[in-house]
């Protein structure tokens, strides 16, 4: 049976033109696109398309834009094999992890790609970023079953779970990747899967939970940071949580008008989630006295997560309207796959 995939084109520079007068690079519309891809018809699938209007930069991405892509793949997810979404790769990854927070028990790849040079340029990467999404959206394990069962990007030569990715690169085609988490899957002439590294979700209906709460910011800690500064952040008004970026693994500044600032906001009702400012590794709060000073004050292990789904699931959970000490218990729980808990 024919393959049937669902594309939802948001922009990025994977549809973009050249705007003739400025030179600068701006979202085109998805037939525009499609042109440039003469060979997607050689897959011999069912392709939908829905588009947003405008399509945008990604920098413009909101969590209203979220909510559109999660509820038009909810809409739609009994109709189709699998799902791409088109994407800039600016903010690629908060999508990613927001997506796999809101659509829950997946048991259907969603494949997030876009590229660096836009599809319409000689050298593009689109095009095989495109028809290789393609590809590992509609394809099946021995089981029968699709061999992706989560959200995932993939770009270049890698496949990576959505709320592990990274951007890690302004210029270079690999421009993803993981860094606590191995690849899904590895294109060349190929592609190879990481059956170990992929997840497996039984079937059964999607757990869908669309709300996303605002009320989050991050901190980032650095040599010189001052008390008022940090007070007033930690005052800033509305804000039920914070990621607290911290050295290392997960270290912060001992002095007591630190730690003093700190504990005053976690007992004010705040939540803050340390998360290392690392590129690779983890929090481990018993690991230093900076660190275990810190986890003493009520501040909450973020373990390997990235930044981008520390942010995102905040906002996931304080939407669902679960009080302080649920929240701060799940923030220590994997939900979809995005951190590993370790005892240290
Ligand atoms: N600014 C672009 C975007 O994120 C960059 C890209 O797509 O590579 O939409």
């Amino acid at each position: 049976m024919q393959p049937r995939i669902l594309i939802i084109y948001t922009g990025g520079t994977i549809g973009m033109i050249e705007d003739p007068v400025t030179k600068a690079l701006k979202p085109f519309d998805f037939s525009h696109l499609m042109e440039n891809v003469p060979k997607v018809k050689m897959l011999d699938y069912h392709i939908d398309n829905l588009q947003f209007d405008p399509p945008i930069d990604s920098s413009d991405m909101s969590p209203e834009h979220w909510q559109h892509i999660a509820r038009s793949i909810a809409r739609n997810y009994d109709r189709y094999d699998g799902f791409v979404v088109l994407h800039g790769t600016d903010t690629m990854a908060y999508t990613a992890s927001a997506l796999s927070f809101m659509l829950r028990r997946l048991s259907k790849p969603i494949i997030i790609t876009g590229s660096q040079l836009p599809i319409g340029e000689v050298r593009t990467d689109g095009e095989e970023n495109l028809i290789t999404a393609l590809q590992i959206a509609a394809a099946k394990g021995a089981d029968g079953r699709p061999m992706v069962q989560e959200v995932a990007i993939l770009f270049e030569n890698y496949l990576w779970r959505g709320c592990r990715s990274t951007k890690r690169s302004a210029d270079h085609f690999n421009a993803f990747k993981s860094n606590n988490y191995p690849y899904l899957a590895k294109i060349g002439l190929g592609i190879t899967y990481d059956q170990d590294a992929l997840a497996r979700n039984a079937e059964g209906p999607l757990d869908v939970n669309f709300g996303l709460d605002t009320s989050v910011m991050c901190i980032d800690v650095f040599p010189g940071l001052t008390e008022a500064t940090l007070r007033y952040l930690l005052d800033t008004p509305g804000i039920k949580g914070i990621v607290l970026r911290t050295y290392g693994a997960g270290n912060a500044p001992t002095a007591p008008w630190f730690i003093d600032a700190i504990r005053d906001a976690c007992r004010r009702g705040l939540i803050l989630f340390n998360v290392t400012q690392c590129v690779n590794g983890a929090v481990h709060s018993t690991r230093y006295v900076s660190g275990d000073l810190l986890a003493a004050t009520g501040v909450i292990s973020g373990h390997d997560i990235t930044f981008e789904a520390a942010i995102t699931k905040m906002m996931h959970l304080f939407a669902l309207d679960l009080g302080h000490d649920e929240v701060a218990r799940r923030l220590t729980v994997p939900l979809a796959g995005e951190m590993t808990v370790c005892d240290c």
